[in-house]
């Protein structure tokens, strides 16, 4: 979509390392980390935010996130001690950019609430 900054990550408009990628989605480290390991993981089709997946977004979207998680928790080795996905949605989820994306952090001790 014009003028969705992840989008034109996605389409690399704007060059960025990622550092994971498979057919629905990519990954890439987040501009302003708030946490040693802060990754971004993005659907390289552009939805909004997760209210608006679509019913064959379930299927294709939603496993190749997970599967990009999973891979970059062991290749940071987030999944020895530990790591946290977020995902903000709209305004009062704290969504700042209106592409769908889960945050992957860690490499601290996480607090909760959120912080
Ligand atoms: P949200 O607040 O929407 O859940 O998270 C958006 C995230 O995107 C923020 O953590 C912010 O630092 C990150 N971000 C915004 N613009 C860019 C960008 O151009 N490149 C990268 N790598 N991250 C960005």
């Amino acid at each position: 979509m014009k003028d969705c900054i992840f989008c034109k990550i996605a389409n690399g408009e704007i060059p960025t390392d990622i550092l994971y990628e498979n057919e629905h989605v990519l990954a890439f480290k987040d501009i302003n980390p708030q946490a040693p390991l802060h990754l971004l993981i993005i659907p390289k089709k552009h939805i909004t935010s997760a209210i608006q997946l679509e019913e064959t977004d379930y299927d294709e979207i939603m496993p190749a996130v997970f599967r990009a998680i999973n891979h970059l928790a062991k290749e940071f080795k987030f999944y020895e001690k530990g790591y946290r996905i977020v995902n903000n949605c709209g305004q009062d989820g704290g969504q700042t950019v209106g592409h769908l994306h889960f945050h992957l952090l860690g490499g601290r001790q996480l607090q909760w609430p959120p912080g």
